[in-house]
């Protein structure tokens, strides 16, 4: 089968320009300023005009949370209507965190239950970051083993939580990764800082949301970068990958590490820590809607990440996307912050938001968005250049948006299981018109047009930092 996108402004991380794309057979085939119907290579192809439209890689979001059981709750969206909302917004590929298992479990465990939550649902392409919830030689061994059979070649580690490993067991998973070429992704928190604070907060009574930005200040997380990033160079650089960066302070730890010309690191920071603010805890309601760890932040750390994805200093958005219905499931917390089950929803909203914040702002260029949105996410994970870019050989992955097109972001419209979004009555530039994943269309108009089951498991090579 073959397809002819015709006339779009083609952008990929380096450049804009004005072309036609031939999909044949799910790939991309050929790009070109025109490429003729009459041609036998383009023969018999559907045509969809782009003119006026932009034409970008399918996005790739490498971190989300679908069906994450946290133990007080279960994320309200499962593989399938959170692929669902991720393809609506013009995610075609995701990477999912998996949730910590059963005490002292084998990490083989979540892969088999994750292939059990995610085979036959999804419909964009799939895979897994493993998880790493205690350490010793037999963990070690089913990591190495885990990323050779299963193409799992990222695991995740916390710095904070139960199920967090201490600089010990860091070092252990640091030495072998280096050696194995795994990419590990840690949760940077100092624990002893927030538990301290939480736990003084709850005896004096101090459980609004407006307490829960205070109990996880900005030094807990810059501690916690600066401590994983000299441990991974304790180990001979390590490959690590920072999650959910939100603070100016942390920024300052990236940027100083990398100022001494590592190669094997990498910073996530995700739309929630680039737009929106600490005041809305205030509202002991609303704040409901925001508890997530880190929490959010303030003006300055909003503009020191925008200035350092602006500077290049940062490698990707994703959205840890983690929703909670409002109406039940946020309640938990409503009389105690800490009793609420944390986590935010994003997939949907993350590709809009960086465009009309982001590009329509003048805050980063248009290649920037797709570098971070789509062609990073991609290397990051190892899934490039199959992934993340416009090429001939790639996925014929393609979003085509309507870069004038205003409306109104409201949760009424969107696809997930949640109730909300924090981001109600945003007014937008910019809307997803056809979300393409492997040369079929996937949605359409907003309204999601795939199939149950249609996304495919990713076995993944290499990421670029390791
Ligand atoms: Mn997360």
């Amino acid at each position: 089968m073959r397809t002819l996108i015709r006339s779009g402004l083609i952008v990929t991380d380096e450049v804009i320009s004005p072309g036609d794309i031939l999909i044949e057979d799910g790939r991309i085939v050929k790009i070109s300023k025109f490429i003729d119907r009459q041609d036998p290579e383009a023969e018999g192809a559907e045509m969809i005009r782009a003119v006026g439209r932009i034409v970008m890689p399918g996005a790739v979001d490498i971190h989300t949370h679908m069906d994450l059981d946290v133990g007080i709750a279960r994320a309200c969206d499962d593989f399938y209507t959170g692929t669902v909302a991720a393809a609506c917004g013009g995610t075609t590929t995701i990477v999912d965190h998996m949730a910590f298992g059963p005490k002292g479990c084998s990490p083989w465990h979540q892969v088999k239950e994750y292939h059990r939550l995610a085979d036959g649902n999804a419909v964009v392409d799939y895979g897994f970051h493993g998880v790493l919830q205690h350490v010793d030689d037999e963990v070690l061994d089913d990591m190495a083993q885990i990323a050779k059979e299963e193409g799992i070649t990222s695991f995740k580690a916390y710095m904070t939580y139960d199920g967090r490993l201490d600089d010990l067991d860091l070092m252990k998973v640091l030495e072998r990764a280096a050696k194995e070429k795994i990419l590990i992704a840690v949760h940077c928190e100092n624990h002893g800082i927030v538990t301290c604070f939480r736990e003084r907060f709850v005896r004096e009574g101090k459980t609004q949301t407006r307490w829960h930005p205070v109990s996880r200040p900005a030094e807990a997380e810059a501690e916690a970068v600066n401590r994983l990033l000299y441990l991974a160079q304790a180990v001979g650089e390590a490959p690590v990958y920072v999650v959910h960066l939100s603070t100016k302070k942390g920024l300052e730890e990236i940027r100083k590490a990398k100022a001494t010309g590592r190669k094997h690191m990498g910073a996530e920071t995700c739309p929630q820590y680039l737009l929106l603010d600490e005041k809305l805890y205030d509202d002991p309601q609303e704040g409901l809607k925001a508890i997530m760890a880190p929490p959010l932040r303030r003006q300055e750390d909003r503009d020191a990440l925008w200035a350092a994805l602006k500077e290049n200093e940062l490698d990707t958005v994703a959205t840890d996307h983690c929703p909670f219905t409002f109406a039940k499931q946020k309640q938990q917390g409503a009389e105690d912050f800490t009793k609420c089950p944390s986590g935010a929803p994003g997939v949907e909203e993350r590709l809009t938001l960086l465009y009309s914040e982001g590009v329509k702002k003048g805050r980063i260029t248009l290649p920037q968005l797709v570098k971070y949105a789509c062609t990073n996410p991609a290397r990051v994970a190892g899934l490039y250049p199959r992934k993340g870019t416009i090429e001939a050989g790639a996925d014929a992955d393609l979003v085509i948006l309507n870069p004038e097109k205003e409306w109104t972001l409201t949760a009424q419209k969107m696809h997930s299981a949640v109730d909300y979004t924090c981001y109600e009555g945003m007014k937008i530039k910019g809307a997803v018109e056809r979300v393409m994943l492997r040369g079929k269309t996937i949605v359409l108009n907003g309204e999601f047009t795939g199939v149950r089951g249609d996304g495919q498991y990713l076995h993944r090579g290499t990421s670029s930092l390791a």
